[in-house]
């Protein structure tokens, strides 16, 4: 298993946490990237703390972070399903430096998506200088239960990959939350992704036992299709579709998130406007 999250927990404190490793995931969102690398490495971050977030949630089928801003950074989103299918995609200005803190009316939007037929939540906090600020303030605004997230993402290396903590209720000392996240908080980014938690986790409170789950694979994937495409193009009518034609002789569609290419000729066109495929 290369790409994984694997939750723990502390027998006798308020206190919970996980880690991630996203390598692979993060190499594919790369592969047909041609952005800033601040985009590059925010895209990183998004993975890794949708990941780390996804382990304190149960019974949902979509998880969604997404980023967005009336400056250069238009869009950053990430989505996991529960099967940990993971994808990412930014939209930002080019040739434009991509700096959190400069963002004008910037807001960081967490969708927890039960389902068919089930709620949408959906807790939204203002963006902060960066998404691990802003995914602390998440959990100490809409959660209100404090987390500390520390996202490690290199696209040079391609390496992508983190740990949170996360104070539960219950008396847990301040100190010995500070002393927790300390131990997340210290280091370089290299010494952090290589660190072995049976190790260092049992360090932090000696007199209370770590129980590391089982990790759950992680894996790139996408879940556009054609049948999806061909829908999006009903929706917005067959005179918008035929002008297209015209002007471009076929309608392509390439997928933000993947980048595999849909393409309509006259003779699609003609069948997906047709009486017969409307029913359907
Ligand atoms: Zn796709």
């Amino acid at each position: 298993m290369t790409d994984f999250s694997q939750s723990f927990y502390w027998e006798t404190l308020p206190l919970r946490g996980a880690r991630c490793r996203l390598d692979a995931i993060y190499a594919r969102v790369l592969r047909d990237f041609q952005g800033q690398a601040e985009v590059a490495q925010l895209l990183g971050e998004v993975l890794v703390g949708l990941a780390l977030l996804a382990t304190t949630q149960k019974n949902y089928e979509r998880l969604i972070i997404q980023a967005q801003s009336k400056g250069p950074l238009k869009l950053l989103v990430a989505e996991m399903t529960a099967a940990g299918g993971m994808r990412a995609y930014g939209s930002w200005e080019e040739g434009v430096s991509v700096d959190l803190s400069q963002l004008p009316d910037a807001l960081l939007a967490i969708t927890i998506d039960m389902g068919m037929d089930r709620d949408r939540y959906q807790g939204l906090v203002e963006l902060r200088d960066s998404l691990t600020l802003s995914l602390n303030a998440y959990f100490a605004e809409s959660v209100q239960s404090p987390a500390y997230f520390r996202l490690v993402a290199d696209p040079s290396l391609q390496q992508a990959g983190g740990y949170f903590l996360q104070r539960l209720p219950g008396v847990l000392a301040e100190e010995d939350w500070e002393l927790a996240t300390q131990f997340i908080a210290v280091g370089s980014d290299q010494s952090l992704l290589k660190a072995h938690p049976q190790q260092f986790l049992p360090e932090i409170f000696p007199d209370s036992a770590v129980r590391l789950h089982e990790p759950q694979a992680l894996s790139f994937a996408c879940s556009c299709s054609r049948e999806k495409v061909e829908r999006m193009l009903i929706s917005l009518g067959s005179a918008e579709a035929e002008d297209t034609l015209r002007s471009e002789g076929a309608i392509v569609v390439t997928c933000e998130y993947c980048q595999e290419v849909y393409r309509f000729d006259e003779a699609d066109v003609a069948l997906l406007f047709a009486p017969e495929h409307a029913l359907h």
